[in-house]
């Protein structure tokens, strides 16, 4: 199984792309502007993607997506899986036929190029031979971060966008196979009531959600704030002595 980092930065800017994972050739961890960069040859073999939640840095591109290779799509759609209430609001906020034409009614309803699968928290799902497990974590609205599983065991783990939870660190210490963790830390430790506002972690509240776990895979950090990014990697590097946290780059590819 190969992860290609599309995208992993809380914002915009040069160089900068919001957060997408590419998973072999065919499955999409969110879909934000990190899509934008790859060919129209390599757009046209995306055939599942698996939100973590609905904000916009994670969906931005959906529509332009579907739209690029809509006719690679017809009888053979892409599916996007999502908890029900992430489907609510792409439905009435996105594919509304205002900001975007509805999609899973196209070219008919019987028929369409967009299908939806809802997931629920906990729950596994086997796209070939790679086993997707959502895990609820904690944000402004209702996330999972995912456990991905290769053929051959080897796994790695996504936090999405996340504030202090539990239940996620719970999950992966049942699974002390776990080689990587790309973990968000979305804001600097001075943004203490910014973060917990927008519920994402600061250096000191990661730390202590780090504790959590019982072993020690290698750890990526994600979704910093452009501009943030050096004071984060210090703040956490001072704090987590006995990790070795690296900042997630885009283009970066890892083998499992
Ligand atoms: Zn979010
Ligand atoms: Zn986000």
């Amino acid at each position: 199984m190969q992860i290609r980092i599309l995208g992993c930065s809380g914002g915009i800017g040069a160089g900068l792309r919001t957060t997408s994972l590419l998973i072999d050739d065919d499955v999409l961890i969110d879909c934000g502007s990190g899509v934008g960069d790859l060919p129209l040859e390599e757009l046209s073999r995306i055939r599942h993607i698996f939100l973590t939640h609905g904000h916009l840095d994670h969906i931005a591109f959906i529509p332009f997506l579907v739209d690029s290779i809509l006719d690679d799509l017809v009888n053979d759609p892409i599916t996007i899986h999502l908890q029900r209430e992430i489907l609510e609001m792409l439905r009435e906020h996105i594919f509304n036929w205002q900001i975007w034409p509805d999609f899973s009614k196209l070219p008919d309803e019987t028929n369409p190029v967009i299908k939806y699968e809802v997931i629920t928290p906990e729950q596994q799902i086997v796209i070939g031979e790679r086993l997707f497990e959502a895990i609820p974590v904690t944000h402004t609205q209702p996330a999972v971060g995912y456990r991905v599983q290769s053929a051959d065991g080897g796994s790695f783990a996504f936090t999405g966008d996340t504030r202090s939870t539990d239940r996620f660190w719970e999950v992966l210490n049942t699974h002390p196979e776990l080689k990587i963790l790309i973990a968000e830390c979305a804001y600097a430790d001075h943004e203490e009531v910014l973060s917990q506002i927008a519920g994402h972690h600061r250096p000191s509240t990661l730390a202590e959600d780090l504790g959590k776990l019982q072993h020690r895979p290698e750890l990526y950090i994600t979704h910093q704030k452009p501009g943030e990014e050096e004071q984060i990697m210090r703040e956490l590097k001072q704090l987590l002595n006995d990790w070795e946290p690296k900042s997630l780059q885009r283009g970066q590819l890892f083998e499992l």
